[in-house]
């Protein structure tokens, strides 16, 4: 089975179709999203269409759970937050409802998908370092789980003497009885420094991870947020990747 598997796609339809294209030429079985299908961008809707159509299965992100109202906007920065009240505003009542419906975690025999992490997935906590992948990995029960929400990719793994490490690599071999957990970055608001859309391939044959990136029309996506009159800086910072 080939997975392709993305995460914080945020309504950035370019960088959405972008990487589609590129998991169609790859010819994966499966696309999971790891969450924040909306949120920052000007496309909720379109992505939303072009998720539904691919027959992505989606867990739910803090983002979506802003956009129909599960979530306190407090918990956001003033610019997430200008978003997301603009992003609720976009969206009709059947796509609150299919919004809704997406799990906090979507668990397969061969791997586990989550927004944050699985350690209290309703708080949406980050995992920046090796202590909160510990957190994640402790309750983690398959071999692998793949996450997004910091929109930076890499790989954290359980060392022999139990140490989790972080390798900021973009291929890695998965190791049978040493689970890992996967970061699969950002589709639409990448924030390592590389502005190309991530996306992430997992054959569990030969049990390679590979994380992906595929350069799209970032312009038209800034255009887009600049003129529907989201912050500035939501459309600046498509351009560096942060
Ligand atoms: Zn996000």
């Amino acid at each position: 089975m080939r997975y392709g598997i993305f995460s914080d796609v945020h309504s950035n339809l370019e960088a959405l179709e972008a990487v589609l294209r590129a998991l169609a030429d790859d010819q994966v079985d499966r696309l999971l999203c790891a969450g924040d299908l909306v949120g920052y961008g000007a496309d909720p809707l379109p992505c939303l269409e072009r998720i539904r159509r691919a027959g992505v299965v989606s867990v739910c992100g803090n983002h979506e759970w802003a956009a129909i109202g599960k979530m306190p906007l407090d918990w956001f920065n003033e610019h997430a937050r200008a978003a997301a009240e603009w992003t609720g505003r976009q969206l009709p009542e059947s796509e609150q409802a299919y919004l809704a419906d997406f799990p906090l975690v979507w668990k397969g025999e061969e791997l586990t998908l989550v927004h944050g992490s699985l350690d209290e997935p309703e708080q949406f906590h980050y995992v920046f370092d090796p202590a909160d992948a510990q957190a994640c990995l402790q309750v983690q029960q398959t071999p692998v789980t793949f996450i997004g929400h910091t929109h930076v990719p890499g790989v954290y793994i359980i060392e022999e003497d139990s140490r989790v490490r972080f390798l900021r690599t973009s291929q890695w071999q998965l190791e049978s009885g040493r689970k890992a957990l996967v970061n699969v970055g950002s589709v639409g608001q990448p924030r390592d420094g590389d502005p190309r859309a991530a996306y992430c391939l997992y054959d569990t044959q030969t049990q390679v991870v590979e994380i992906r990136r595929v350069a799209y029309p970032i312009e038209q996506a800034q255009a887009k947020i600049r003129a529907a009159g989201l912050p500035e800086f939501l459309a600046n910072r498509l351009a560096y990747g942060y």
